[in-house]
């Protein structure tokens, strides 16, 4: 992710990442206490576009304020700030990681103090191109009577670190995890969906990130008439699935070839999957051409 003369953005400054300094005494390090993001931009033909930027950010703003931590840009701020860090390091196709840390406070109260860092880099599909072995989590999704799940706290990720460890430990690509009801909740850092039927189902808000990617493929799925329905799952169910895939703004979407020792019938091809990576990829392009109600 570091290049010798990459910029970041930090504590009010563009910067060289050397000429950075962390705080030993941030709750973020000692607790788990901060929020980040995970945006892309893209080459388009107009130019570089970051893809909902403003949802990101005001996601970060959301996560912020639910933990107590001082937000202290506007969502218009940051957006502008992040065009300029991308033409600083010379970027159109690129990851960008803002990370809001908190001041010293090793008491369990919040600090009012806090650190903005914001980092890209150039960074391929996440989780590749080729269809994903899945493996079933022993761990559940944070409980949302124990944490807010829809914010993405630095903390929350060490539950992903150790789903995705387990399963690539256990030969597989990604891991499954289920919510604290047994229901199907998402992957360590994407959102499921699966076909059945031609009909797409995607679990409900409440146990999972709200993906801006999910909520994108919804939006899509609404504009080119693919029926989708948000609603609890289970297991048993998506393993009778014709077809599944995961949306995130790192990984995209990308398909399942099983989960566990289960194999999706249908071709990744022929799924509904496969014509939203493509419709996708054109979204996120500004290459989305019309659907055919609006045009006339
Ligand atoms: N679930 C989890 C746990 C995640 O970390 C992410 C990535 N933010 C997602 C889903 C997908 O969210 P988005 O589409 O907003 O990147």
């Amino acid at each position: 992710y570091y290049k010798e003369n990459s910029i970041i953005y930090h504590n009010g400054t563009f910067m060289h990442p050397e000429k950075a300094s962390g705080n030993l005494y941030s709750q973020a390090l000692h607790y788990g206490n901060g929020v980040f993001e995970g945006i892309r931009a893209y080459k388009t033909k107009f130019g570089t576009k970051i893809f909902k930027a403003t949802e990101h950010y005001e996601r970060l703003k959301y996560g912020a304020e639910v933990m107590g931590i001082p937000f202290n840009h506007t969502i218009e701020e940051l957006v502008n700030i992040t065009y300029q860090l991308l033409e600083k390091n010379n970027l159109q196709d690129a990851y960008i990681r803002p990370i809001l840390t908190t001041g010293s406070n090793m008491s369990l109260l919040t600090s009012d103090e806090s650190v903005l860092t914001i980092q890209c880099w150039e960074w391929g599909k996440y989780m590749g191109d080729k269809l994903l072995k899945v493996k079933t989590s022993r761990f559940e999704r944070p409980n949302p009577k124990s944490c807010f799940v829809e914010a993405k706290v630095t903390g929350h990720y060490t539950n992903s670190i150790l789903s995705t460890n387990e399963a690539k430990n256990a030969g597989y690509d990604e891991a499954l995890l289920l919510d604290m009801n047994g229901n199907v909740a998402e992957c360590s850092g994407a959102n499921v969906f699966m076909e059945k039927n031609g009909k797409l189902y995607t679990p409900k808000r409440g146990h999972i990130m709200a993906g801006i990617t999910r909520s994108t493929i919804i939006e899509i799925c609404k504009e080119e008439g693919f029926s989708v329905e948000e609603k609890h799952f289970t297991l048993a169910e998506l393993k009778q699935a014709d077809s599944a895939f995961f949306t995130g703004t790192a990984a995209e979407v990308v398909g399942l070839k099983s989960l566990d020792d289960y194999h999706f019938p249908l071709s990744w091809e022929a799924s509904l999957g496969y014509k939203l990576m493509k419709l996708y990829q054109k979204e996120v392009l500004c290459e989305r051409s019309k659907k055919l109600s609006e045009a006339v």
